[in-house]
């Protein structure tokens, strides 16, 4: 937001003493990652800080975990030029088209792009479309532009040209037709990350080890392009592409020089992407490259961090389709550090979204009062400014500990309550901090400009509002109001009157939950029913018509609760579920604002059951008779921790066979049993698993490991019952592409295998399984 913007009604008001600085002085403190402390930010030209902030890949939509990280140094800039000792220089690159790959479109990983493609457009159109959409988010959130957007495929004679330097002073190798950095001829490789001891890395990103390197750490300057590759550039080495690092020393040296003073990204680039630039940029000059180095934590959603490939992903856009508005999003950013873990969730949001909201009403409150305080002459001569300067050193102190927004926000939460000061101190102090905040209050306070699109009957209302307020009939006016809002507008007083604007927030998800520590957990209360069925429903009505239907046919004779924990997903088995709970309480519907991972949704279900054992079902199940009976039985036997319709066995945890048992190693989540104590003793399920695959396979080896009563030698078992049941198409399943299910079923057999690989004792249950195996 510009500047000039900025003045409040007050600002004009300036006591007639000599002015005390509005900004006290002293600088910015930051932690820095490669010194691993909290340093003073130090300029090295005198009045400018040079910075530079790892900017977006553009084949894809930003998302709102991206977007908190430029937000960081969005503050780190406004907070370094707000004194006006300092111009920030600030460069951010355009990751464009260099590494879009024909093969992987052909592998459909990037579906998008590829039916881009297929109606024509060329990799920059698809470029060009992606960095307009990152520039709207960024203009949308407020966020200052850097001085340049420099794009990567425009600077590829710099990247040569510094690839140049390193082949010439030997910091790198060509072999294959690729140029290599040789990692072994820059001792300070691994002091951003410490991720490096002079002989190995560790491995965890690296997939298979490259034959032309000379060392695995070595990392690619250069690379030859392979058949198919659709952006490439002649080379002294041949027809090629730039690796990603090169990228950003270049654009960096080219726009920042050799040296600079602050390089920002999340902590996902420290290792590899800043640790290589480090390294190619100082064997390249000698010189240092950045002083600084700040980063950002992380996003997450559902317990892990937002990223495409975990497809967890909200967009900006995402976000006001659901009725926010960016700075409902700014706002959340502020209240949590940047050096924290930020767990976006829709209640946290909606929080974030009041608490602006007050923050304007509050506002609006004091232009008021402040009004009124100037048509009253003998108030105003008691003005001073004073008694505000404590405030202000309370609210920079808090931004120069290491960008401490969370303390300044609620500094100005209490200055608004302080009572030494008068509404027009309150409004200056306000437009003095919100040039770093960037919420606009000041501004937005006044504008509500959606009032022209109501329907005739909201404006009647409104109208009538007017006139009961103008009376001081404020019981009536607050009557109107409420019955605005049931219209589903929501009413605040501006300057130039009072306007309305549609409520977003969707009737279904009001009363929703974001997580599962959201709703209370009844697991150490007594048992009421004595089965808790628990179901999670996305975008099937149908199943879950038909696998509640079938519960409750089946269960004339037992007392049982099903729990469904709905996604919203689907409006019209919104409405049905709802209506069913209302005419049977056996029924009880919990309802999630997104689509939650798998184990969430299941937990959320687990803490809430009353049951003696809780069954897991899947909504593509359906019973045919009783299953109740026979499900007991087997969970009384010894050393049973569950039971259930569906059993696997492995030998080797990698390949996995359905088994009708009895004695399996894991049972599959379309209809699993387990007493409802056993989750006190082993925990909820694992939230990792967002997607169901091998949750199932998790959950039975924990329950069969830690469940145990005693602590036997060898584990519980898990058995399966011959149960009057049918499994219908699993439409999640059948909805998927091959890629995303290889893609989701990979990501989470990586936690399960990790997780379980030394357990070989849980495995082979199965006689049958031991005769097949070809090994024994
Ligand atoms: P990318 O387009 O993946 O290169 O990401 C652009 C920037 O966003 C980089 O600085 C990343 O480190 C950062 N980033 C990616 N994912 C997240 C996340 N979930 N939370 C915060 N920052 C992120
Ligand atoms: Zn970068």
């Amino acid at each position: 937001m510009p500047r000039k913007h900025q003045s409040s009604p007050a600002a004009s008001i300036t006591s007639s003493r000599s002015t005390p600085e509005v900004v006290p002085r002293g600088g910015l403190r930051l932690f820095n990652t490669l010194t691993r402390t909290t340093e003073p930010i130090q300029s090295h030209t005198p009045g400018v800080i040079r910075m530079y902030t790892c900017g977006p890949t553009v084949y894809r939509y930003v998302h709102i975990g991206n977007l908190r990280t430029y937000l960081m140094a969005d503050w780190i800039r406004r907070a370094l030029e707000i004194d006006g000792q300092y111009h920030v220089e600030m460069v951010q690159n355009i990751t464009d088209v260099g590494h879009m790959r024909q093969d992987a479109l052909d592998r459909g990983e990037d579906k998008m792009i590829a039916a881009a493609l297929a109606e024509g457009k060329t990799p920059h159109e698809i470029a060009g479309f992606y960095t307009d959409a990152f520039m709207a988010d960024i203009a949308r959130l407020g966020i200052h532009p850097a001085s340049i957007y420099p794009r990567a495929t425009n600077h590829v004679p710099q990247m040569i040209a510094l690839i140049e330097r390193l082949l010439a002073s030997q910091h790198a190798y060509v072999s294959g037709g690729n140029v290599y950095f040789d990692v072994a001829t820059f001792p300070a490789y691994g002091c951003l990350s410490g991720n490096y001891n002079g002989r190995a890395l560790r491995e965890a990103v690296r997939v298979e080890t490259d034959p032309h390197k000379r060392h695995p750490n070595d990392f690619a300057l250069w690379k030859a392009a392979e058949p198919g590759r659709m952006v490439k550039w002649e080379s002294p080495w041949g027809s090629g592409f730039p690796g990603w690092h090169i990228e950003c020393s270049a654009m960096a040296i080219t726009y920042l020089g050799e040296t600079f003073d602050i390089h920002t990204g999340a902590v996902d680039n420290i290792f590899p992407h800043h640790e290589d630039e480090i390294a190619q940029s100082e064997a390249a000059t000698g010189k240092p490259f950045a002083h600084h180095w700040a980063h950002a934590q992380h996003l997450l959603a559902d317990g892990v961090k937002m990223a495409k490939s975990t497809g967890n992903v909200y967009t900006l856009s995402d976000l006001i389709a659901r009725g926010f508005t960016p700075g409902d999003f700014r706002y959340l950013c502020l209240t949590v550090h940047y050096r924290h873990r930020l767990n976006f969730t829709f209640t946290s949001l909606r929080a974030a979204r009041n608490g602006l909201n007050h923050l304007r009403d509050r506002v609006m409150q004091l232009m008021n009062e402040a009004d009124d305080i100037l048509k009253s002459p003998a108030i105003a001569t008691k003005f001073t400014m004073d008694n505000m300067q404590q405030w202000r050193t309370r609210f920079w102190s808090a931004i120069r500990a290491d960008l401490g927004l969370p303390a300044a926000l609620s500094t100005l939460w209490a200055m608004l309550a302080a009572s030494e000061l008068d509404a027009r101190q309150k409004l200056m102090l306000i437009g003095e901090w919100d040039i770093l905040l960037g919420l606009e209050l000041l501004m937005t306070a006044r504008s509500w400009p959606e009032t022209s699109s109501a329907p005739e009957e909201v404006k009647a209302l409104l109208r009538q509002r007017a006139k009961a307020r103008k009376r001081k009939a404020y019981v009536r006016a607050d009557m109107l109001r409420k019955r605005i809002r049931t219209l589903g507008f929501e009413t605040r007083d501006t300057i130039d009157g009072a306007h309305v604007r549609p409520v977003f927030v969707p009737d279904a998800l009001v009363g929703a939950i974001s997580t599962p520590d959201q709703v209370p957990s009844l697991l150490d209360k007594p048992n009421i029913v004595d089965y808790s069925v628990l179901l999670y429903a996305t975008f099937w009505p149908d199943d879950l018509r038909r696998c509640i239907e079938s519960l409750l046919n089946s269960a004339e004779k037992v007392s049982l609760e099903i729990l469904v924990v709905d996604a919203g997903a689907n409006q019209s088995g919104l409405i049905w579920l709802t209506e069913r709970s209302l005419e049977d309480n056996r029924i009880r519907v919990i309802r999630a604002d997104h689509v939650m991972g798998e184990a969430d949704a299941r937990n959320v279900a687990i803490r809430q059951s009353r049951g003696k054992y809780c069954v897991v079902m899947d909504t593509s199940v359906e019973l045919i008779g009783a299953i109740w009976e026979q499900l007991r039985q087997a969970l009384c036997q010894p050393h049973v921790a569950l039971a259930g319709a569906y059993g696997l066995i492995t030998h080797d945890l990698r390949h996995f066979a359905e088994s009708d048992g009895p004695d399996v190693d894991a049972l599959q989540g379309y209809l699993m049993a387990f007493p409802r104590a056993a989750v006190r003793r082993v925990g909820l399920m694992d939230p990792r698993y967002r997607f169901y695959r091998n949750l199932d396979l998790d959950y039975s080896f924990t329950l069969r490991q830690k469940g145990r009563k005693k602590a036997a030698t060898a584990p519980d078992r898990a058995v399966v019952v011959r149960l009057p049941v049918v499994r219908h198409e699993h439409r999640m399943w059948e909805s998927l592409s091959k890629e995303e299910r290889a893609r989701q079923s990979k990501q989470n057999f990586d936690v399960f295998l990790r997780k379980w690989h030394h357990y070989t004792h849980l495995i082979d249950s199965s006689p049958a399984m031991i005769a097949d195996n070809p090994n024994n």
